[in-house]
């Protein structure tokens, strides 16, 4: 089998080579564009912009709602590069571009599509979104969660607390997942997903900063918010096998980003050992230091395998059973191991701030390192991933 990309493919990624040449400040890296995201938000805007303009930041869309009908290779091609010159912007709005676009496609009503589709392809701070699932009880057991959305007349009036919110700061409309039915016999039967305005008022959107400093997510509060009845996205109390493909979508979608940043990690890591002294030799000719490389450059490869697999199997028209699953995992586990082999290679320079004069590489080892537990829980921990990979994969019973 030939895995070389076509000419097209190709060309597709020499253009957002020079994109990001011509575009991104001096010295730009960006491994983990969760850090990104936080550090820069205007420049974030004006790329986001620029990518949408370029008709790349939801390549694979149809024309009619913003997209060019590009290939879903293509679009993966596209998150490889923009993983790999760490370029922004694609990051800012990632819940609307990666899962909430494509579900309002699948499920959404004409008036959703119409109305919110062209938004989240504008790359326009209008159309940035946050994704509201968890709350303090109910994180790997999402069908635990205790917000309300209860029907009065045209509209349904919301109560309840979420956390973890990312991005809720940035974002002008929240894909919201709330209890429509307290009494149902199942408790994921009673859940409903929904889209709200973050105008809306009764909306309190309250910082957490992570443990580097970072404000990355949020505390998001609803104090009877009141939207619209036709904000109901696919049907009343059938929200849980929405949020199972957007689940899909989501996880999806980390697999080609972490490959090509992470593959440009690699690449630096390979030039610093070649050019940096250990007791007379180059670090490049110790035994330890090449296995290290050797195995990263082995689980990188993985990696792509696995996300043009499961580009090949959407692209069919299948809808993946385990595969965004593995894939996370994978884009975890190698996340980690790369952050701590790195750490190890350079020493002392990975614990200072990626700011300072004694950082090496740019700071992409430090971000990497200290960014890598959080990606690991985001979506999914590894727990939960791999029960889904027992169930679908393996056809063991559900777990308890
Ligand atoms: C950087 C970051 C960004 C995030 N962004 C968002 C966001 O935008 N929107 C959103 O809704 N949420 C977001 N989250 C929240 C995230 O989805 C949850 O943290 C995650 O689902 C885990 O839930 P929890 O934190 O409640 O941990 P818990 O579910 O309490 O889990 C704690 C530990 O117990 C393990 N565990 C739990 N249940 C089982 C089981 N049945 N079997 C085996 N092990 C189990 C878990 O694997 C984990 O190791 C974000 C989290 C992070 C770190």
């Amino acid at each position: 089998m030939n895995f070389e990309l076509g000419e097209k493919e190709q060309a597709l990624r020499d253009e957002i080579g020079q994109f990001a040449k011509e575009e991104l400040p001096a010295g730009w890296v960006g491994a983990s564009v969760l850090d990104q995201e936080c550090r820069d938000w205007e420049i974030e805007k004006s790329i986001a912009k620029k990518l949408a303009q370029k008709g790349w930041l939801v390549m694979s869309w149809p024309k009619e709602y913003g997209g060019r009908d590009a290939s879903l290779l293509e679009q993966t091609v596209y998150e490889m590069e923009i993983g790999y010159w760490g370029i922004p912007g694609a990051f800012m709005g990632i819940s609307g571009t990666q899962w909430v676009g494509p579900c309002l496609m699948l499920f959404g009503t004409e008036e959703q599509k119409k109305k919110y589709l062209p938004l989240i392809a504008s790359g326009e701070p209008d159309g940035v979104w946050c994704t509201a699932y968890s709350e303090p009880n109910a994180g790997s057991d999402l069908a635990n969660l205790q917000t309300r959305a209860v029907r009065d007349g045209n509209e349904y009036v919301i109560n309840g607390q979420k956390v973890w919110t990312s991005a809720a700061h940035r974002s002008r409309w929240c894909w919201l997942m709330a209890r429509t039915d307290p009494s149902a016999l199942k408790k994921h039967r009673g859940l409903s997903l929904f889209i709200v305005d973050m105008k809306s008022p009764g909306v309190t959107v309250s910082p957490l900063l992570n443990y580097y400093g970072r404000h990355h997510f949020n505390e998001v509060f609803f104090d009877n918010v009141r939207i619209p009845a036709s904000n109901l996205v696919g049907e009343e109390n059938r929200g849980w096998y929405l949020l199972m493909q957007a689940l899909v979508f989501e996880r999806r979608s980390l697999a080609p980003m972490t490959y090509g940043g992470f593959k440009r990690v690699l690449e630096q890591l390979v030039q610093y050992v070649k050019e940096t002294q250990y007791e007379g030799r180059p670090l490049s000719q110790s035994p330890v230091i090449r296995r290290k490389l050797a195995d990263m450059a082995i689980e990188l490869e993985t990696l792509k395998l696995f996300a043009y697999q499961l580009t090949w199997r959407l692209s069919q028209g299948d809808i993946p059973g385990y595969e965004s699953s593995r894939n996370k995992v994978a884009s975890d586990d190698l996340v980690r191991r790369i952050a701590i082999a790195a750490a190890e290679i350079l020493g002392a320079y990975s614990q200072v701030d990626p700011d300072s004069k004694w950082a090496r590489l740019n700071g992409i080892v430090q971000s990497s390192y200290l960014g890598f537990p959080g990606q690991a829980i985001a979506a999914g921990t590894a727990e939960v991933e791999k029960s889904i990979i027992g169930q679908f994969k393996l056809g063991l019973p559900k777990s308890y």
